[in-house]
Order: structure tokens, then sequence, then C-alpha cells
């Protein structure tokens, strides 16, 4: 068992997510060889790249990066080369989500999501119970602070936020 914090991380959202995976196995297309969410300009706190850079060494070094236009860490088959260190962002994907957030009004609104691949029309994501959905910001929360404290001193960006990295820049060009 992994002491890395950011693996520790890894594993409690697959515990927290799988209740969720198993009430909406049947809406899921989610499976090995559908890469319709490994888009190409995923980014990554350096925390998480770090992980990948370490277990992944070999892949970063020799390996080809799958051709622009998807993620970097595809194979030929649409299948995650990364899959069991693959970031936060990727382990959520395809489930309902929920986050809420201001207008420009200042209202707080809520707001729901799912890949268009699992969308069944009589069960509509707006229609699902606040706890059927993965509800985003406090996975987010913890994510920032497990960056802030892997980096000694955390770059920031142009906007004041965190500096992060593309998938596809890990590899060796
Ligand atoms: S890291 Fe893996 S799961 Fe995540 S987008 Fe890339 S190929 Fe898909």
């Amino acid at each position: 068992m992994s002491d890395e914090p950011i693996v520790r991380f890894h594993r409690v959202i697959d515990e927290l997510t799988l209740p969720l995976e198993t009430r909406h196995r049947e809406r899921l297309q989610c499976r090995r060889g559908c890469s319709a969410c490994c888009v190409d300009d995923i980014s990554v706190y350096d925390v998480e790249a770090e992980c990948i850079r370490q277990r992944h060494g070999e892949l970063l070094r020799s390996g080809e990066p799958h051709e622009p236009g998807a993620c970097a860490f595809l194979d030929e088959e649409g299948a995650c080369r990364i899959y069991e260190d693959r970031p936060y962002v990727c382990r959520t994907q395809g489930l309902p989500l929920r986050w809420v957030a201001e207008n420009h009004d200042g209202e707080v609104i809520e707001h729901r999501d799912i890949c268009e691949l699992n969308v069944v029309p009589e069960r509509a994501v707006v229609d699902l119970d606040p706890n059927d959905c993965w509800s985003l910001g406090p996975a987010e929360i913890k994510l920032q602070q497990l960056e802030a404290a892997h980096e000694e001193t955390p770059q920031m960006g142009d906007s004041g936020q965190l500096c992060r990295v593309r998938l596809r820049d890990l590899f060796a060009l």
C-alpha cells in the first residue's frame, strides 16, 4: 500500500465513486476502449503529474504520445496506458456531475452535466437526487491542498491560480 498522499487521495475518490458507478450501472457506457472524455487539453497539478512521472517513467521516456486530438496517454485501442494512476478528473468523468456557481446577478445556481453517451432521457440528470451525483468542489479543494503541500513554492499562473501541467507535456519530446 502506497503512502503517497496523492495515491491515497485517488483511492478515496475511487471508494466514493464506486457507489455511484453501481447505482448508475445501467446508464454508464464507460469501459475500456471508450475514450470519449479523453480529450487532448487535460492538465493536472504537479502533484498528479509527479505521480505519473514516478510510476510511468519508461513510458514517458521511450513511449510515443497518442497523436494530437486525444489524450497523449491513450493507446491504439483507445485504452488508458496509466489507468491505475490516472488523474482525479479521469476518475469522475462519466458520472452525473453537479456543481454550484454564481451567475452574473450573484445568484448561486446549481448546474448538472453528464457525458452525452450516458444520457438516459427518461432519467434526466437534472431530476436526480443530489446524492446520486458527483458533487464538484470538495475533492478539487483537497487536490489544491495536496498541490500546496507538494510544492515548497507552489507555482502561480498569471490568473493567480496554481499552475497546471498538460498531460501531453509529460512525454519527452
Ligand atoms: S489519462 Fe487516461 S483516462 Fe485520463 S484522459 Fe488520458 S487516457 Fe483518458
